[in-house]
């Protein structure tokens, strides 16, 4: 990640930390991070040098830095993705996990172009077709097995481990045709030749979620849980329901996943009232995503903070669950010494009118709101994203906004 440093310290005062040790704090701190952007000093009426930056945070919350699990920003390599900049510091994350977007063919120009210039920092699950999501759902990745190639898949890794946390494979017949469950099989024997976990794009049978999660083990992420997706919503099917319970009380990870088609209030308000709930909150944003209906992590962490899901396990979500599953270390508490990487953000009633993936509408009374991502010393002031106006487009198969 390369982050031109400020040249000066950056005084942040009267934040209120979460996930940052202890429960939920009710007084608030001064964080000082030096020019070199490591914490200098924590605690109350701190003072700074001449010349420092400051912010009043004014009693915001602060967390580790937001991560998002699920994203597409190789820009300009694919036709689906945004750039790192429109998801990512500005709307307060800064880690942007990329589910897939790059296969080995193109890993290389994804490093070079996108992940070392990007100011957040950029991770990637690998996906298991060659060509990634060139011509994403037009040129499938994943049709037969000559669009998959072991050597050169465990070479790139080899050659990109400090970049690549995982194998992503979309396993919906708009993809594998009908090709089944056995790429999710080879994805996870790449997985586990290369001791990183799987994450599974469920959706459109085949293969069948149930398929998938027998497949998965600890540690594997299935994304789009909650989708709503008739054959693959696991509020239609009581077996299904139990066995998501059970595969997520031995470690399989439930990730959010958005996306255009693959969040569901219903299923996951009703998920949640049974105890399920996600382990991470991740957007799947894309340029077929951001206008409509998803638009960032914020508002994405609002919808689920709305179907109940408390707010410490919804900042919970955005911060160490998502970093565990990228073996990403992420501190638990404001240590002096370590980089400076958080988010200060604010929960403020409101009244948003908010849609899912399948077109239902709820209103949103409490949203969160974030204000800055701090990367080292530099404070990136961040808000939510306002959508642009939605716009019908034609294409082949008929009609869609975006
Ligand atoms: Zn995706």
């Amino acid at each position: 990640m390369a982050i031109a440093g400020t040249g000066k310290p950056l005084l942040i005062s009267n934040v209120r930390p979460i996930a940052l040790g202890g429960g939920a704090s009710t007084g608030t701190t001064d964080i000082l991070v030096g020019a070199d952007g490591t914490i200098a000093a924590v605690g109350s009426a701190l003072q700074a040098p001449e010349g420092t930056e400051r912010i009043d945070a004014k009693g915001a919350w602060i967390s580790p830095g937001w991560v998002d699990l699920h994203v597409h920003v190789w820009y300009g390599g694919t036709d689906i993705s945004i750039r790192p900049s429109e998801c990512g510091a500005e709307r307060g994350v800064t880690t942007l996990v990329d589910a897939g977007s790059a296969g080995e063919s193109n890993f290389h120009g994804f490093r070079e172009y996108i992940i070392e210039p990007a100011r957040e920092r950029v991770k990637a699950f690998l996906n298991l077709g060659s060509i990634g999501l060139v011509a994403c759902n037009r040129v499938p990745e994943l049709r037969d097995i000559k669009d998959i190639d072991l050597d050169r898949i465990l070479q790139c890794y080899a050659d990109n481990s400090e970049h690549i946390v995982g194998i992503k494979v979309r396993a919906s017949h708009v993809i594998t045709g009908s090709w089944g469950v056995t790429p999710v099989k080879l994805g996870k024997k790449i997985a586990k030749i290369l001791k990183v976990p799987m994450m599974v794009h469920v959706g459109e049978p085949p293969a069948l979620y149930d398929e998938v999660l027998e497949i998965l083990g600890p540690g594997d992420i299935v994304t789009h849980c909650f989708n709503g997706k008739a054959g693959s919503s696991i509020m239609e099917d009581e077996d299904l329901f139990n066995l998501a319970e059970r595969c997520a009380s031995e470690g399989v990870r439930l990730d959010i996943g958005h996306g255009g088609a693959s969040f569901s209030f219903k299923v996951a308000e009703a998920a949640i009232q049974r105890g399920l709930m996600p382990f991470s909150i991740s957007t799947d944003l894309h340029g077929h995503s951001m206008n409509f209906p998803v638009w960032d992590l914020a508002t994405t962490m609002s919808k689920l903070l709305s179907v109940g899901m408390p707010f410490d396990k919804v900042v919970e979500a955005v911060t160490h669950a998502p970093a565990s599953a990228i073996k990403l270390d992420m501190p638990k508490s404001i240590a002096v010494g370590e980089r400076a990487n958080f988010t200060i953000f604010d929960l403020v009633d409101g009244d948003l009118e908010a849609t899912d993936s399948n077109g239902d509408i709820s209103r949103l009374k409490r949203l969160f709101e974030p204000r800055y991502a701090i990367i080292g010393a530099e404070a990136v002031t961040a808000s939510r994203y306002v959508p642009r106006a939605r716009k019908l487009v034609r294409h082949s198969h008929g009609y869609s906004w975006r």
